[in-house]
C-alpha cells in the first residue's frame, strides 16, 4: 500500500529507545557520550550472526567472551519470540558497548542501552548496577528494533520473558 511506507519511515526516524540504571557511581555521573565518535570504534564482527560490535578502550570484558555472548543472547531471544530472520534486521545495527551508565535523553538522563535508527546503533552497558550478567539491556534494545516493544514501554510487561529487562 502506497501510504504505509512514508508512515514506516518516519517510524524508524523518529524510532530511538532506552533502559536504564547503572553502578552506582557511573549513575550519579554518566558518562557523555559521542555517537560519531562510537560509530568509529574498529568493528568486530561475531561469528555466529555477523554483528557489528565496536567496544570502547576501558570495557574490561574480553572481547571473545563479549563477541560471543552477543550471539548466544540473540539465539535466546530469536528462539524466545519467534524471529526467524537470522539476524538480519538486527544485523543493520552497530552495537557499541560502553563501561557503564551513560547519559541519554531518557530516564532523568541515566541509560544503560538506546537504540538510534538514525545513527543504526545500538549502545548497551558493559555491566549495569543490579542487573544480571553482562550486556543485560541488549536484547530490550533488539525487542525496540523488531518493533516488539513499544518505544513508550507499556508492553514491556509482554516481553520481558524473553528480553530479562
Ligand atoms: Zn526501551
Amino acid at each position: 500500500m502506497r501510504y504505509r511506507i512514508p508512515a514506516l519511515i518516519l517510524l524508524l526516524l523518529t524510532a530511538a529507545s532506552c533502559a536504564n540504571v547503572g553502578r552506582f557511581a557511573q549513575v550519579m555521573n554518566p558518562e557523555e557520550l559521542s555517537k560519531d565518535e562510537l560509530k568509529k570504534l574498529p568493528p568486530e564482527t561475531t561469528p555466529e550472526y555477523g554483528f557489528r560490535v565496536g567496544m570502547e578502550v576501558n570495557v574490561p570484558g574480553n572481547k571473545d567472551e563479549i563477541l560471543e555472548n552477543v550471539d548466544y543472547q540473540f539465539t535466546e531471544f530469536s528462539d524466545c519470540l519467534n524471529i526467524t530472520d537470522r539476524g538480519e534486521e538486527a544485523r543493520r545495527y552497530t552495537i557499541a558497548v560502553v563501561d557503564g551508565t551513560f547519559r541519554c535523553e531518557y530516564h532523568h538522563g541515566r541509560c544503560n542501552g538506546e537504540y538510534d535508527s538514525d545513527y543504526g546503533l545500538i549502545i548497551v552497558s558493559y555491566k549495569a548496577f543490579n542487573r544480571k550478567g553482562i550486556l543485560p539491556v541488549l536484547k530490550h534494545e533488539w525487542a525496540h528494533v523488531y518493533g516488539i516493544l513499544r518505544n513508550d514501554h507499556k508492553n514491556l510487561n509482554e516481553v520481558r520473558e524473553c528480553t530479562g529487562y
